[in-house]
């Protein structure tokens, strides 16, 4: 199964993809979290990312495509995987579509988690990830139960992103209505388009998507 979670920063991807990937088996695949890799250990791509990032703009398409085009090959992804933060370009989308029909595979779901602007600042300010199991936190909707330990392996080293300032947020959002937006009517005329409300709880989410891959 090959699905896709499309979504302006802080929608809950990532936290959703963790989940699925838990309950699924499928891997998640972030092209953030792998480029925040590469920025960490200061390779090529890494330094070539980092300026964008830091901007809240768009790592070219090159660079995206070329990093998943070589991800997908790895053999933890024979049996599919949730692709997270990627396509979000129609270029991208198109790569992506094109790689997969090479091997007789096909996008399965997009699944549109749908959050109002409005509520994403706070969302993305607040929150953090362990540093050790990368579990992702918030000051507000979603703490430890132990404060400062981590529930998934006991660290108590969190760390947060450099670029989930409110300033950066901003240029983020922007950059996904002007540039990711499109991929909706694309994968709408693909029929493979499913929305889902992201405005409700972390666990009411994961029901509604649940529910859309049950369905498949
Ligand atoms: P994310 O963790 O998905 O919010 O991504 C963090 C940052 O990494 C984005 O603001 C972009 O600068 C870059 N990035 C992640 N995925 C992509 C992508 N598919 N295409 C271009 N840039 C990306």
């Amino acid at each position: 199964m090959i699905i896709v979670l499309l979504g302006p920063p802080g929608a809950g991807k990532g936290t959703q993809a963790a989940r699925i990937m838990e309950s699924r088996n499928l891997v998640q695949l972030s092209t953030g979290d792998m480029l925040r890799a590469a920025v960490a250990a200061g390779t090529d791509v890494g330094n070539k990312a980092k300026e964008f990032m830091a901007a809240g703009k768009l790592v070219t398409d090159e660079i995206v495509i070329g990093i998943i085009a070589d991800r997908i090959e790895e053999d933890d992804c024979r049996d599919g995987f949730l692709l997270d933060g990627f396509p979000r370009t129609i270029a991208q989308a198109e790569a992506l579509g094109k790689l997969l029909n090479d091997k007789g595979l096909k996008v399965d779901a997009v699944i549109e988690m749908k959050v109002e602007d409005e509520s994403l600042v706070d969302r993305i300010a607040g929150r953090y990830t362990c540093a050790d199991c990368k579990r992702g936190y918030h000051d507000t909707y979603l703490k430890p139960q132990k404060a400062g330990v981590c529930d998934g392996c006991g660290s108590t080293d969190f760390t947060r992103r450099a670029d989930d300032n409110r300033e950066t947020v901003t240029a983020r959002l922007a950059t996904y209505h002007t540039q990711t937006a499109p991929l909706l009517p694309f994968y709408e005329a693909q029929g493979v388009l499913r929305t889902i409300d992201g405005m409700v709880g972390i666990d009411d989410v994961t029901i509604q998507i649940n529910n859309v891959l049950s369905a498949l």
